[in-house]
């Protein structure tokens, strides 16, 4: 049953939401290690209140939530110790703009510590991929795409993205993710990786679903100062197509599974994200999540201990114990690149460079719609393959979805096929605000 017949039913009164909420609800529990907080007893409380009175777009859908987005009276932790027992008094504007359509907040799926990560492993509750369990389900938002998949109930993954945290776990585990343009889901409630880049999207089993998330999630905010006024364009149709030339130096199999999804295209090649994205990319959100992290001083947020020692010693003994080891690096790396001194040549450079890369794209699309990749260089990792990797080969498995995420570009990557019995993204950018292009051709690319 797929969502909309799911609604139809929920409308015409044929099926039981508390039946379903229950069926999710026990999945997520049994899951391994998709969720990090179940609301059990929140979501069935919904449940018979909406099938009472089954109001809204969206009335009687289960909808996860990556741990990262702020929902009152249920922990939300950011896949962190440091948050550890941190209960909202308040809901996201993400939030708020769900329920009031009518759906059931089931629980909080686990990602990467504050969204640092490419595999979902640095965090104490590692997702597996419903395809194999030795391997990754991608990350950041590793827990969301893994459930998405995993589900056999009607349900839609609420997720995000600062370099591709949406697209990664979607190709990884064979689902739709749609993130949109920087600025068009509030961000008021989202615990902060790097505000610059930090950008809320769906998931969903199919592009339509994804989509579905997406227009209820929408409104501005006058509480996110980056929150768009404008919304997305009408513009439904997709003439030129481009293949990014660079994109498709990657393992044959998927090269050949993105080519075997599209019909005419052009080549076309983009130097500046090749060359640049990656060092940009990192400089920028390791320095703005060192100063998003300062808060976590052990006095006003998040975990404390014994006030012992002066105060360097203090937050020095708590942030010590509950970070991960990739938050301290990134800590270390992205303060060392604010520093006076230091400043110019790193944090101001990437900045300068990153304007390159949104005009490149800029020229792109002047005379494409929409530029196609893979969406991630290799299939869902190993556990004991990741162990291996030093931080920069990890950075570099990012090399083809950070570069629409500095611009802001909506992307949407989705299932292409299979290499070893595991799922291959296609990833799909357009321009800003042409959301509805991506679903034009990513339901076509579904559909065949
Ligand atoms: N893998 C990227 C990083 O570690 C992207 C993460 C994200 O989008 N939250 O920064």
């Amino acid at each position: 049953m797929n969502i909309q017949e799911y609604l139809e039913k929920v409308k015409n009164r044929e099926i039981s939401i508390v039946k379903i909420v229950e069926k999710i609800t026990k999945e997520a529990k049994s899951s391994p290690n998709h969720f990090t907080a179940v609301a059990n007893s929140h979501a069935i409380k919904r449940a018979e209140q909406l099938e009472k009175n089954p109001v809204g777009n969206l009335a009687g859908l289960p909808i996860s939530i990556k741990d990262c987005i702020c929902v009152k009276d249920l922990d939300s932790t950011a896949g962190s110790e440091i948050l550890q027992n941190y209960r909202p008094p308040f809901n996201a504007t993400v939030i708020k703009n769900l329920e009031k359509q009518g759906a059931i907040i089931i629980g909080k799926t686990s990602q990467d510590e504050f969204g640092f990560g490419s595999f979902s492993v640095n965090t104490k509750k590692i997702p597996k991929n419903p395809y194999d369990q030795t391997r990754s389900c991608g990350g950041s938002s590793g827990g969301a795409a893994a459930f998405t998949s995993y589900t056999k109930q009607p349900h839609i993954a609420l997720a995000e993205s600062t370099g591709g945290s949406i697209a990664n776990p979607a190709s990884f585990c064979g689902v739709a993710g749609l993130t949109p343009t920087y600025g068009l889901i509030s961000r008021y409630g989202l615990i902060d990786y790097a505000n610059s880049l930090d950008k809320i999207g769906t998931l969903a089993k199919t592009v339509k679903d994804a989509f579905l998330g997406l227009y209820n999630s929408l409104s501005y905010d006058e509480k996110d100062s980056t929150s768009l006024t404008q919304t997305i364009s009408k513009e439904k149709k997709v003439k030129k197509i481009a293949i990014v030339k660079e994109s498709l130096e990657v393992d044959k199999d998927i090269k050949d599974l993105i080519l075997s999804k599209v019909k005419d295209y052009d080549l076309i090649s983009l130097p500046n994200v090749k060359k640049h994205a990656i060092p940009t990319y990192y400089i920028i959100a390791m320095s703005e999540a060192s100063t998003n992290l300062a808060k976590y001083c052990g006095i006003r947020y998040g975990a404390t201990s014994d006030l012992k020692g002066n105060f360097d010693e203090f937050f020095s003994s708590v942030r010590s114990k509950h970070f991960q080891k990739e938050s301290k690096r990134r800590i270390i790396l992205g303060t060392f690149a604010r520093m006076s001194g230091f400043r110019d040549a790193y944090y101001l450079k990437a900045q300068k460079v990153r304007t390159l890369i949104i005009n490149e794209y800029k020229k792109a699309f002047k005379k494409y719609d929409i530029l196609i990749s893979p969406t991630m260089p290799i299939i869902a990792p190993k556990f004991s393959e990741i162990e291996k990797l030093t931080p920069l080969e990890n950075y570099m498995l990012d090399t083809l979805t950070v570069g629409p995420n500095l611009a802001g570009l909506p992307h949407l990557s989705l299932n292409a096929g299979f290499k070893e019995k595991m799922p291959v993204g296609i990833m799909l950018t357009t321009n800003h605000l042409e959301e509805e292009k991506l679903r034009t051709l990513g339901e076509e690319i579904e559909d065949n």
